[in-house]
């Protein structure tokens, strides 16, 4: 007889364990770990669904005692990366808190009852002549979403519908009409086919420089002696790492293995994707966060069965079941999107080490502006650290001029632009040249304040401060929250009240006056509200439909503007009133990232940094695009204050709709906390959002050197609850939060 420890899908603490079931023999070579499976369970033995952890021999109970699991929800092939993926989820909830189905729901697929789709893939069915004269023609007639779908596919033929219209932003009707009109031919296939069909002729385009082929070697010496390490790439904008990373891969996948590539969603554009196929075809995949329950199955279901060797997707692709997964790159690892926002608050950096080690992989950490903390494993040999200094295509870095906004004042410049960026601006304009615009307003979202008294206007629901919207109203950000703006203060009754800063409707509305020919373009929360928006700016901009682009930091990923020759950062140090221990290196990241778009593909770049505290660090050394020198500053903050990656820094986070039963429950936590010695307890209080929708929040802060013990702690926190089960309260963790 068989048995199987099996993980109920109920989410309460107090079931977070296995249960046995018998197999029965019919289902014996079925049942593996990760197959999910239909049990009766409870004294009406109801059938629930679970996922089997483990298989064994030996009963633990007395065996009339043991259940028969009733069926298998649903037949998996037999995988060795279920395996590992849930040996993955057991050291996620050690590590990060919460229960184990939480983990596993994390890590392994949703199994959706699947619809089977059909990919359709959609061919050019004019010569190439043809169609760039009818491109012309229907950009003339306005056709804009045509044009747009004709242009990719003279780029590039044979491209997956579900592609375009997802990345191209337009619809199946609009491709359905193109086919009647004879312009494009839609090909079908049967299901599990490559969403993206290209051939890839699996050669690279371009030659590799001496640094890049160093780096290359270097990793396949390793790779063929069986060391495997994790490598950060340091190098700046447009060195050519994902060049690298696509050799790196080529070589993996030549050893018969397999690839994970992450990227944040928001650079995930249909130019990275058709690079990729480019080069390795349709055993290519990709995912994000809009695909459904069916079609995302539906990737890892090919990923699963080895129909493909790479898959590139935010960080949830790291879960792709590949069974002889071989490396595991993370691009633009600096960025706040691999830490997850939900229980486990996992960090994709960890985690992907974390499961490289159990597969036996490689992983390489990519950016321009590597985070502390990996820089600071890097430099501890934790990391083998590679370094980009050159522009790949010969370029060089862009000029940066710093402007102090406190002489701009004092010298009767009450506009947003300074003297050297407007002389810039006209210049480029004139040269007919392409400028972006940028204001960091992280955190800072406009509010509106009283100049004569302080008061700020808040939600009185959620305890943040309320922004301005041009309609005149004052908006929650969280809950929605709405309310007209008052001509005078509600507490002093003074007329000073006003926004505390420029926004982006400010700077377009602005800059329309002073350069009323100039074609603008604006993105920010607004003009982004709709799916695809995003990409339709950039996209726009992209194809030079304007001269300037205004945005907020979302304009600094994704796309690449060959024309782009100027860079202004309106306000460079807002980010840098941020509560929050990491705002330096945020702010440095976005300055130096910003800067990097300038002048990319040409000789020339500018870049204007304004700012009322040039003289900050983060700011200067920006400027000067030196990451060395910011590093060296910050560290030695972090850890003379003993924050991450120094030490490890624990919040827990503790909600309840009743105040006084919130602050109790965090008192009973710190006091728990305060047993640890070796550690270090802050708190409990007002979380910096001390309320949301009604539900109010206290937070405890736990520092300490040891992981571990940060995780002893985490764990008898785990054990209270579970002793005082307790509804009217929930408890989250938040390991080394950003
Ligand atoms: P990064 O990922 O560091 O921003 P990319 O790999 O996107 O850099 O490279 C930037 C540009 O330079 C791309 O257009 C790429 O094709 C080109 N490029 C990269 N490496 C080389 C090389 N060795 N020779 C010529 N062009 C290169
Ligand atoms: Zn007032
Ligand atoms: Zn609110």
């Amino acid at each position: 007889m068989k048995y199987a420890d099996i993980i109920i899908e109920i989410s309460s603490e107090k079931l977070d364990k296995p249960f046995q079931y018998r197999i029965p023999s019919a289902l014996e070579d079925k049942i593996v770990p990760g197959a999910y499976v239909c049990v009766p369970f409870g004294r009406g033995s109801r059938l629930i669904k679970g996922y089997v952890v483990e298989v064994s021999d030996t009963p633990k109970l007395d065996t009339d005692k043991i259940k028969d699991i009733d069926s298998l929800a649903v037949v998996d092939e037999d995988n060795r990366a279920y395996d590992e993926l849930i040996r993955l989820a057991v050291w996620m909830k050690r590590h990060y808190g919460g229960t184990l189905i939480q983990s596993l729901k994390t890590v392994l697929p949703v199994r959706a009852s699947i619809k089977r789709r059909v990919r359709r893939t959609v061919y050019l069915n004019v010569s190439i002549e043809e169609a760039s004269r009818l491109h012309a023609e229907m950009l003339s007639k306005h056709q804009v979403a045509r044009g747009r779908v004709l242009a990719a596919l003279m780029d590039e033929d044979g491209a997956d519908m579900s592609l375009i219209t997802d990345k191209l932003h337009t619809t199946a009707a609009v491709i359905n009409a193109m086919e009647k009109l004879g312009l494009v031919k839609i090909v079908a296939d049967e299901e599990y086919r490559s969403p993206d069909i290209g051939s890839g002729d699996g050669r690279r385009k371009v030659g590799l420089n001496e640094q890049q082929l160093k780096l290359t070697r270097e990793f396949a010496e390793d790779y063929c002696a069986g060391i495997r390490k994790t490598y950060l790439l340091h190098g700046v904008t447009g060195s050519g790492k994902t060049e690298v990373y696509m050799e790196l891969i080529a070589h993996v996948i030549a050893s018969g293995r397999q690839a994970i590539m992450l990227i944040p969603e928001i650079s995930l554009t249909f130019q990275t994707v058709m690079r990729f196929v480019r080069r390795f075809g349709d055993r290519v995949s990709y995912m994000h966060s809009r695909l459904s329950a069916g079609e995302r199955y539906d990737q890892w279901e090919r990923a699963a069965r080895g129909l493909i060797d790479i898959m590139i997707g935010p960080r949830s692709a790291l879960f792709t079941p590949f069974s002889r997964l071989g490396i595991i790159i993370i691009d633009e690892e600096h960025e706040g999107s691999y830490k997850a926002e939900n229980m486990p608050r996992y960090h994709s950096r960890e985690t992907a080490i974390e499961r490289a080690r159990l597969a036996g992989a490689s992983v390489v950490l990519g950016s321009a502006t590597p985070s502390v903390d990996a820089y600071y494993r890097a430099e501890r040999g934790e990391y083998r650290l590679w370094e980009l200094t050159d522009r790949a295509k010969g370029a060089a870095l862009p000029t940066v001029h710093t402007v102090d906004l406190r002489q701009e004042l004092l010298n009767g410049n009450k506009t947003m632009f300074s003297g050297k960026l407007t002389e810039l601006m006209e210049a480029a304009l004139g040269r007919q040249e392409q400028i972006m615009l940028f204001i960091n307003r992280r955190g800072y979202a406009g509010f509106v304040s009283c100049r004569a008294c302080g008061y700020v206007f808040k939600c009185p629901h959620c305890d943040v401060s309320l922004s301005y919207h041009r309609s005149g109203q004052l908006k929650c950000h969280y809950c929605g929250y709405e309310t007209p703006v008052t001509k005078t203060c509600p507490k002093c009754r003074s007329k000073y009240v006003g926004g505390m800063r420029a926004g982006t409707q400010r700077i377009e509305a602005e800059l329309k006056l002073k350069y009323p020919k100039a074609r603008i373009l604006r993105m920010d929360a607004d003009t982004t509200s709709r799916k695809n928006d995003y990409e339709r700016i950039l996209k726009d901009f992209a194809d030079e439909k304007a001269d300037i682009l205004i945005g907020t930091q979302m304009i600094v990923k994704g796309h690449d503007f060959p024309k782009v020759t100027l860079v202004g950062i309106l306000a460079a140090d807002m980010s840098l009133y941020a509560l929050n221990y990491r705002a330096a290196e945020r702010t440095f990241s976005l300055l130096t990232q910003a800067a990097g778009r300038a002048g990319r593909d040409v000789s020339r770049g500018e870049v204007v940094i304004q700012t009322y505290s040039p003289e900050n660090y983060s700011v200067a050394s920006a400027a000067r695009q030196d990451y060395n020198s910011f590093y060296r500053q910050e560290i030695s903050y972090r850890s003379l204050m003993g924050y991450p990656p120094a030490a490890h820094l624990l919040k827990v986070l503790i909600e309840s709709p009743e105040a006084e039963h919130a602050n109790k429950i965090a008192s009973d936590i710190s006091n728990l906390s305060r047993t640890a010695e070796a550690a270090e307890t802050i708190g409990p209080s007002e979380d910096t959002i001390a309320r949301i929708n009604d539900i109010y929040r206290f937070t405890v802060y736990i520092k300490c050197e040891d992981y571990e013990i940060l995780t002893q702690i985490k764990d008898k926190i785990e054990q209270l609850r579970q002793d005082r089960p307790d509804s009217r309260s929930r408890v989250q963790f938040d390991f080394d939060p950003l």
